[in-house]
């Protein structure tokens, strides 16, 4: 017996997304065991945390590189880092941020809920723009000397959402000198996002590391400014201060480096198109069956140059509800877990799926909608 079987906790077969409520990813092998080599001694966290840092910036084509314990973790230091610089003083001050710099910028249209990681350094967000548009000028005029940073989080799609062109606002940033901060958690693929990001100008690129990349689910990347990094390893761990919960093992910063190794060494183009040929099984599989139609979904939700299979159900005809589907499909055997699409569609992103999974979430779906015993 397995220890998820001993604990009663059902294993999931994830053709979702890299949801954290699921894991995030799975580890290769290769990960497992360097975090294994890298749990059977001390060494100084400190120096180690440098050490990977200038791998990881050098692989990556960036000044410098910080492991922190997730994106959000990301950015509580990435925002604190903006206020303290290396001042003491200041640091031992966050949340309470009177006489210090306490506004973050960002798109009215721009923001997501990770937003609190960045309110949790004790900032106010500014909001700048409309659902129509967002102009420079709404900028300029948003930037004064309490402007500890302008965070947006990055969507390829971003210039259709009426938001400033990336361009235009770290021209604007940079002659009023404030950092930029790019929330990119889930923009790999591409793999070119971990250096392309910051040589457009941007101060500091954030990314997920249990994600897209594979490393551990606790594990993220800040990439960038040497300086902003360096204050951002002022604010976490092991010093007592804002980033002390955010704790990095010693495990996880060398998962966190082998990962992106084997990232950087396999062929992305051979990985996107593994999954053009999952999402093909399934379209093949789905596509005209009675009460079904389905098709190749592109770009992803997140706006990344992945496929998906996108199932849409004839819920009169099939007498069951798309909610219905999904819930089954997260109560059978083995579990399977499936986003919604539109009104009475499923998708089946093939990100988190292993190689021959779609065929097993193929016979489940069927099972389901009773189109095979
Ligand atoms: C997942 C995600 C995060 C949080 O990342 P963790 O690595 O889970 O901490 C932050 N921002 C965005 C846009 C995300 O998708």
């Amino acid at each position: 017996m397995g220890i998820y079987e001993e604990l009663g906790i059902q294993r999931i077969i994830n053709g979702n997304a890299t949801l954290t409520r699921l894991g995030g990813s799975v580890m290769p092998r290769q990960v497992i065991e360097a975090m294994i080599e890298a749990s059977e001694t001390f060494v100084d966290i400190v120096e180690l945390q440098r050490r990977v840092g200038e791998e990881i910036a050098r692989l990556t084509r960036n000044e410098a590189a910080y492991v922190s314990s997730g994106c959000a973790a990301a950015l509580v230091l990435g925002t604190a880092a903006c206020i303290t610089g290396l001042d003491p003083e200041k640091r031992e001050r966050l949340p309470h941020l009177e006489g210090l710099k306490d506004e973050v910028i960002v798109h009215r249209m721009g923001r997501v809920g990770y937003d609190f990681a960045v309110r949790q350094t004790g900032v106010r967000l500014v909001e700048i723009g409309t659902e129509q548009e967002t102009t420079e000028e709404d900028l300029q005029r948003a930037i004064h000397d309490k402007t500890a940073a302008i965070l947006y989080f990055m969507r390829p799609d971003w210039t259709t959402r009426g938001l400033i062109p990336m361009d235009r606002l770290i021209a604007v940033a940079k002659a009023r000198g404030v950092p930029v901060i790019v929330d990119a958690a889930a923009q790999i693929p591409p793999v070119s996002n971990l250096w392309a990001i910051t040589e457009m100008g941007v101060d500091m690129a954030l990314f997920s590391g249990g994600k897209g990349l594979r490393g551990p689910q606790s594990a993220g990347l800040i990439l960038g400014r040497k300086d902003l990094i360096e204050a951002c390893a002022f604010n976490g761990p092991p010093s007592p201060f804002i980033g002390r919960p955010m704790k990095v093992g010693k495990e996880e910063m060398i998962g966190m480096l082998v990962a992106l190794r084997l990232y950087l060494a396999q062929d992305e183009r051979a990985l996107l198109d593994r999954y053009e040929r999952q999402v093909k099984y399934l379209v093949d599989t789905f596509n005209g069956l009675p009460g079904l139609t389905a098709w190749r979904a592109f770009p992803s939700e997140a706006g990344q140059p992945m496929p998906r299979a996108e199932i849409v159900l004839d819920e009169r005809r099939l007498e069951m509800t798309r909610d219905e589907v999904l819930k089954r499909l997260m109560e059978g055997n083995p579990a399977v877990s499936l986003a919604a699409a539109g009104k009475s569609g499923v998708s089946v992103n093939p990100q988190t799926l292993e190689d021959g999974q779609e065929r097993v979430v193929a016979q489940r779906l069927k099972e389901v909608l009773r189109l095979e015993a």
